[in-house]
């Protein structure tokens, strides 16, 4: 996620996400959020909702619920807490809403999108995302190709044919 962004969590959240400043030997945080920008909105209203349940309950601080890892696996969205107090059920209930969103909003762009598989990868994303991707790498892929295809013919190698990498 873009810096802009990233520092925006950080200021309006300081307690929840304080442990960006440790070392990664004590929390993965320090690597900020590990996925794309369009779940932004998803953290937002995800860390809004912890901060008013541990705002609620009397016996919990602040400073004992913190998100030690938040990151984009197998296409999902993965938080991670630490401390005594998380097992609290506003925080439960923030963190589920938040995978279930995140599960249908594009990781891009914040559009509703759903969950694309190519070649074993995966990724949530909406359908314009999905096509600037593949544009993408098909256009990444006729690179590389031409460039092969110079190397073979400067060796003095037949490129009549296709050549596949
Ligand atoms: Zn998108």
């Amino acid at each position: 996620m873009r810096e802009g962004l990233t520092q925006r969590l950080y200021r309006d959240f300081a307690d929840l996400y304080r442990q960006h400043a440790l070392p990664d030997s004590e929390s993965l945080m320090c690597y900020g959020f590990e996925c794309g920008d369009g779940w932004y909105d998803v953290l937002y209203e995800m860390s809004t909702k912890i901060k008013a349940a541990v705002d609620a309950e009397e016996d919990v601080e602040p400073r004992e619920v913190a998100v030690s890892q938040v990151k984009e696996k197998l296409g999902g969205l993965r938080v991670y807490m630490s401390g005594n107090k998380v097992d609290v059920d506003g925080v439960r209930q923030a963190l589920e809403d938040a995978s279930r969103r995140a599960a249908s909003t594009c990781e891009r762009c914040g559009s509703e999108g759903s969950l694309k598989k190519n070649h074993g990868w995966l990724m949530t994303l909406c359908g314009e995302c999905e096509e600037t991707r593949k544009a993408n790498s098909e256009r990444r892929l006729q690179v590389r190709q031409q460039r092969l295809k110079m190397l073979l013919k400067d060796s003095g190698v037949d490129t009549s044919e296709r050549v596949s990498l």
